[in-house]
């Protein structure tokens, strides 16, 4: 497989924590002003928490279910840009380049603009310094609709590129 077409593959990731009082809010790392925060095991970062799946989907590696279960005191409240960092040594470890994540996060609320430069610099961080122009994010609403339009809670997908390693014959 030396066309680098053919050693192409994508990763879907999709995850919802649900909204709650007294938890602190993270998106993507940050620490989010907001009065209620994200019900989890871990920190229940669920924009990390998509784009970890996505990377993992991609690289035939399962999910963070299997990887980090939530029944492990280990990973309980655990930042998951840890977690993230995890994943980035296990997809290096393996030769494998990640070439462009996108995501989004819905929910009516918080904004997430104010935040993206930060969000991005830790998703980077966390992945070996990974060029910010491979990383995208965005925020949208479900026009006040459904569980993110009541702001029961917060969702969030992603879909990540990755170019795996010229087997060596
Ligand atoms: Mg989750």
């Amino acid at each position: 497989m030396s066309d680098p077409v053919l050693r192409l593959r994508t990763g879907i990731g999709y995850d919802v924590h649900r909204l709650v009082e007294g938890r602190e809010l993270y998106l993507g790392g940050k620490r989010i002003e907001y009065p209620l925060g994200l019900l989890g095991h871990s920190d229940a970062d669920v924009l990390l928490h998509a784009i970890m799946d996505s990377l993992l989907g991609a690289s035939g590696m399962g999910d963070i279910g299997q990887l980090f279960p939530d029944n492990d005191q280990l990973y309980k409240n655990i930042s998951s840009l840890l977690l993230l960092q995890k994943v980035g040594k296990k997809l290096l470890e393996s030769g494998i380049e990640i070439l462009s994540i996108d995501s989004v996060v819905i929910c009516e609320a918080p904004k997430l603009k104010p935040y993206i430069s930060d969000i991005k610099n830790n998703i980077s961080g966390a992945l070996n310094n990974l060029d910010l122009d491979r990383i995208n994010l965005k925020g949208t609403t479900t026009e006040k609709l459904g569980f993110t339009g009541r702001g029961e809670g917060i969702a969030s997908e992603a879909v990540s590129l990755i170019l795996l390693p010229l087997k060596k014959i």
